[in-house]
């Protein structure tokens, strides 16, 4: 799933060329995708909405509308993409949202396995699903020490408790075996016997990894892409996530691979991790 790099890669992209236009009219070719709205109060919501911006929440892309938000979080296979043209056969076909904008381009949200879902909030659902999400990691507010403070409430294993989106947004299982491995942390230690300085490395390592990775667009093994349709590089810095037997860049001893923590892959360096 695309995390918040991928996700602010895709806003980025967007913002410039949604924030000022209106949607005419929509389409949804599924149901499937939708969570808390029908399909005729999303399309009557849609038509004729200006918008006014488009920004990043967690890992979900949020159209700002007149009086709701759209928010948008693509799945595996989800992608969001401008198209100025007519849709190829092969478009159309995972073509699940066409918003046609007053400019006569086409914002389409596509995904081939519809494993994304859609949203629409007014300002009061909007709250509740603000409030239920955890801290930005890279807000400037979100400090080491809060971080330190919010992860150590769990016994869980500190993995676990990095990619809870209630305790810090943002951050998937890519993202976090990467941040653990800078920050020399075995990924199966309880979050809760960590110490504050390693929070400290921690928290930096993992806004350090977060920064880069939106410099590089985001990481793409296969489906991911930019708003402007092309594949991240990401992929090529990633020195654990899918590495597993593969020598650690940092000492050579095998990587060891573990689906033991929340049955996600982790990919970690018996000797650089403590
Ligand atoms: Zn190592």
């Amino acid at each position: 799933m695309p995390e918040l790099p991928e996700v602010e890669t895709i806003v980025r992209d967007l913002r410039p060329e949604l924030a000022g236009r209106s949607i005419v009219k929509a389409r949804l070719s599924h149901d499937d995708v939708l969570r808390g709205v029908s399909r005729r109060r999303l399309l009557a919501a849609l038509a004729g909405a200006p918008i006014h911006g488009m920004s990043r929440r967690a890992k979900h892309a949020v159209l700002e509308l007149d009086r709701h938000r759209l928010v948008i979080q693509p799945g595996m296979t989800g992608s969001l993409l401008v198209h100025d043209r007519p849709l190829s056969p092969e478009e159309e076909r995972y073509a699940v949202l066409r918003a046609a904008l007053d400019d006569g381009r086409t914002l389409v949200y596509r995904d081939v396995r519809r494993l994304g879902t859609l949203l629409l909030l007014d300002a009061k659902g909007w709250g509740a699903y603000d409030s239920a999400l955890g801290p930005e990691p890279l807000d400037p507010a979100f400090t080491a020490e809060r971080f330190a403070e919010r992860m150590r409430r769990s016994r869980s294993a500190v993995k676990k408790v990095l990619m809870d989106q209630r305790v810090v947004v943002g951050v998937g299982n890519i993202y976090a075996n990467e941040a653990l491995f800078a920050a020399g942390i075995d990924p199966s230690r309880a979050a809760d016997t960590i110490g504050v300085e390693q929070y400290r490395r921690l928290h930096e390592e993992t806004q350090r990894i977060l920064l880069a990775a939106i410099a590089s667009q985001g990481t793409t093994f296969r489906d991911y892409r930019t708003g402007t349709g092309e594949p991240g590089s990401f992929q090529l810095e990633l020195l654990v996530y899918g590495r597993e037997g593969e020598p650690c860049r940092r000492c050579g001893t095998r990587l060891t691979g573990t689906h033991l923590i929340d049955a996600r892959a982790t990919v970690f360096c018996h000797r650089c991790q403590r």
